[in-house]
Parts: C-alpha cells; structure tokens; sequence
C-alpha cells in the first residue's frame, strides 16, 4: 500500500484500461478519482469496489474530455474532496476508422480533443501543485500508434503522435521537480474501444469479423495474443514508484513486439 495518502486522478476509467489503472492504483492504498461515461449504477459500483480496495476514497467525475472548463471543474472537485492529485492518468479516448478522404469533420475534433487537448487541459490544471509538493506522476496512455501508423485512423495517429510530444515537452519541463512524465504505449487490448470499430474495420477493408481479429489487429502483434489490462496496470503502479523515478519522457511499449517490426 506505497501510495496510501496519495491521489490518482484517471481521465476515461469507467472501464477498460482506465478502470485497469483504477483498480492496480486503489490497491496500492491511493485515493481515485474514475471519469468517463456509463450506466451510474455501474459506475457506483466501480467506485464503492474501489473504495473496498483501498480503504481510501474514491469518486466519479462525469466531466467531458472535449470541454476545457469541465476538465478543470472535474480537476477543483478532486482537489477539494480527494486531494489534489499527485498522480494523474490521461487515457480516455475513443476511435473511429475510415479514409481520410470520407473522414467526418466532427470525429476528427472529438478525438483531438478527447485524447490530446484533454491532456493538455488536465496536465496544464495538476502540475502547479505538484511543483509545490514536489512530487508528482503524470501517466499519458499513447498507443503503438505514438510511434507508428495504420490506415485509416488519421486523427487516431495523429493525437497519439501529439500525446507523445506533450509527454516529452512536459517531461523537460518539470524535470527539477520530482514530477515525472510518461507516455505508455499498449498494442491491441481487448476493451469496447477496439470491438467498437471491427465494424468499420470490416467495412472499409472488405473483411469478415475473424479477419478483422486475425489479418489486421493481430496481424502486426507478434505474440498473437492482446495485451492485458493488468499489464498495463502493473506497469503504471511501478512507474509511480520511488524505483521508476528516474524513468520521464519516455514513451513505454508494452505491445507484443508490434513496434519491434
Ligand atoms: P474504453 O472504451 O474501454 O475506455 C475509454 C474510456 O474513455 C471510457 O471510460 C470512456 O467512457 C471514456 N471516454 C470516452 N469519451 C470520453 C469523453 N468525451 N470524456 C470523458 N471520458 C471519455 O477503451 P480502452 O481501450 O480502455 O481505451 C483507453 C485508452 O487506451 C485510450 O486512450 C485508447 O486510445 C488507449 N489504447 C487502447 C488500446 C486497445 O487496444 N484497447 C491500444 C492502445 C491504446
């Protein structure tokens, strides 16, 4: 329990590998504070497991990633009831596959917003109080796509290439003040984010379900098998740890290989 009286703040962790990263930080004692969308009994529950877990606190934020002032409001909240953060996790993000040509406007935005300028917003909000403490954890969820590309998810790459330069830009500047910044890079987990776009997958490439699995998301994968949740979550845990501290401005593949290529 290492981060007992510490507090995590994880933007996008009603599920998947944000809830991941909720679950491994509330184990290690810390206070949590989950955001994102879903049903609210879900949601409670997550946040009475989470409260079980680390005989700490813990809170839902229902604030939107694509608007500026509820990200700050969301940040005042967890401040005036957790804490202000000492660890903070930017990894909601959503997808959406097609060719640039038929790319629609309005998703390209969204997913900026959602997965590069929210980190903005939500880094820019923690880091004065960090700076203060002198101590802080700044954990960016990128993607193998902060470092290489596919097809057709244009605005996908494009804010995964962002979020590796805001990692590194940020890392340099709070390198004096015990606050490290780091960019983990999955390969394919299995979360909705990625059964949300076979569909699309399957139409903009002709392909079958078991293709879309087989031929295009494990295809560069080479272990040919996802990553877990509890991997990517064992490896925030460690990077806020005294033993990661001199790991910041890096981006973190845990990808089967798939950047290896
Ligand atoms: P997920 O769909 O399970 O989780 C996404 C989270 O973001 C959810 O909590 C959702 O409610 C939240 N979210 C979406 N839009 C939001 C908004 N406007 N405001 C606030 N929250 C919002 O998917 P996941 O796979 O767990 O994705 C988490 C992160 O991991 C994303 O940044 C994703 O790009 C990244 N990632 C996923 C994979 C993968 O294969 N699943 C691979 C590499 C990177």
């Amino acid at each position: 329990m290492f981060l007992k009286g510490k507090t995590a703040l994880i933007t996008g962790s009603t599920s998947g590998i944000g809830l991941g990263y909720a679950r491994a930080l509330a184990a290690e004692g810390a206070n949590v504070m989950i955001n994102g969308f879903g049903g609210a009994a879900e949601i409670q529950g997550h946040v009475e497991e989470l409260i079980r877990t680390s005989n700490a606190g813990a809170l839902y934020s229902p604030a939107d990633m694509t608007k500026p002032e509820e990200i700050r409001a969301m940040v005042a909240d967890c401040t005036a009831k957790l804490g202000t953060p000492d660890i903070l996790i930017n990894n909601a993000g959503i997808q959406h596959v097609s060719p640039v040509d038929t790319f629609p406007e309005d998703k390209w935005d969204a997913i900026i917003a959602i997965i590069l300028s929210s980190a903005f917003h939500t880094t820019k909000a923690v880091v004065p109080a960090m700076k203060e403490k002198g101590w802080g954890r700044i954990i960016n969820t990128g993607s193998m796509h902060s470092l290489v590309a596919s097809p057709f998810k244009s605005a996908y790459n494009a804010a995964k290439h962002g979020i590796a330069g805001l990692t590194k830009t940020i890392a340099l500047e709070v390198a004096r003040d015990g606050i490290t910044v780091n960019n983990i890079c999955p390969g394919y987990v299995w979360t909705s984010l990625v059964e949300n776009q076979i569909p699309d997958t399957m139409k903009a490439r002709g392909l079958t379900r078991d293709q879309v699995i087989n031929d295009v998301l494990l295809a560069a994968q080479p272990q040919k098998q996802f990553v877990q949740v509890e991997q990517l979550a064992s490896l925030a845990v460690y990077l806020c740890s005294d033993a990661a501290g001199a790991i910041t401005g890096a981006n973190l593949s845990m990808d089967g290989g798939w950047t290896a290529q």
